[in-house]
């Protein structure tokens, strides 16, 4: 009964929980609680890992929530799981029936559990049906690899994405806040949906990823380049950015804010979010023969006010 003790150790120490029952599924809880009242309190620590073992589904592992399933030996299951089990408890099995398990639904109710991201810094603790719309939503929720070229599956904080990009995409990695950046691409009508470039740049303490890719729009092959943040979108609106390309006298600018880089290359691009240019154009801009790209784009990053 290890775990059992732990487990209402921890309820007791919350005093709205042990307020009488309120219904016959509660009574069982109360009765066990009067008899661990001599123990002593557990760590919390120790407390919340076996309340969390208890509300953990025995088929998926997943962290079950409302409606929660019994059979009639009182094992739990998730509701996800419970058609996937042909009415058989999947512990005993028992013909499972359509039991709700009211008293865990009600003891979980009553938990507060960390931020599942706490070990990336987030120091909140959750009543536990909100804790996961809160880690859908945590700030402290760790980021996809924003490199395009590939799917590419590391998440991790910016720190380590940053160092990720470097080591294993080899992307280029520049400090300041302007650049002179020059695109090479000798044949150009190969493009299709195939390039994608990207730069890193680290100014004011962050980093911005400067995408060029090479994309269909409808009929017409056209180049895009734009800016995403390496942070939360509140963060990025602080920043603008602004791209100058030309050549043969003629300039295409674009001023914009950075995208979050929450917002995947794929949305911002589909959104035009950044500097479009033609094809035509861009072979305009690159001069001599048209047989090669060579575009240079110019750009600044500047924090707003
Ligand atoms: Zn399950
Ligand atoms: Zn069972
Ligand atoms: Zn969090
Ligand atoms: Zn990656």
């Amino acid at each position: 009964m290890a775990t059992g003790n732990a487990y209402f150790d921890d309820l007791r120490s919350k005093p709205e929980v042990i307020d009488p029952p309120q219904n016959d599924e509660m009574l069982d809880i109360g009765e066990h609680v009067n008899e661990t009242s001599q123990t002593s309190v557990k760590p919390e620590a120790i407390a919340t890992s076996s309340v969390r073992e208890l509300l953990e589904c025995p088929v998926c592992l997943n962290a079950m929530y409302p409606p929660i399933h019994q059979c009639s030996n009182g094992h739990t299951l998730c509701s996800g799981c419970k058609p996937r089990v042909h009415n058989r408890c999947p512990t005993c099995r028992h013909e499972l029936g359509n039991i709700r398990c009211l008293a865990l639904e009600k003891v979980a109710a009553s938990l507060e559990l960390p931020c599942k991201y706490q070990n990336f810094g987030c120091t909140v603790i959750y009543p536990y049906y909100s804790k996961l719309k809160h880690e859908s939503q945590c700030s402290f929720r760790p980021y996809n690899c924003p490199y395009a070229g590939s799917e590419c599956s590391v998440i991790g904080d910016i720190p380590f994405l940053v160092s990720h990009l470097k080591d294993d995409h080899k992307v280029d990695m520049h400090n300041g806040s302007s650049f002179n950046h020059r695109y090479v691409k000798s044949n150009p009508h190969e493009v299709e949906n195939a390039t994608w470039m990207l730069t890193v740049f680290s100014c004011y303490g962050q980093y911005f990823c400067l995408h060029f890719e090479a994309f269909q729009l409808g009929m017409a092959p056209v180049y895009i380049a734009f800016l995403r943040f390496m942070g939360d979108d509140n963060e990025a609106k602080n920043y603008s950015y602004g791209l100058e390309v030309g050549g043969n006298g003629r300039k295409a600018i674009w001023q914009g804010v950075p995208r979050s880089i929450r917002d995947g290359h794929k949305k911002v691009r589909d959104s035009f979010d950044g500097l479009i240019i033609q094809r035509n154009m861009a072979l305009f801009f690159s001069g001599g023969d048209r047989k090669e790209l060579k575009l240079r784009v110019t750009g600044r990053i500047w924090k707003e006010q």
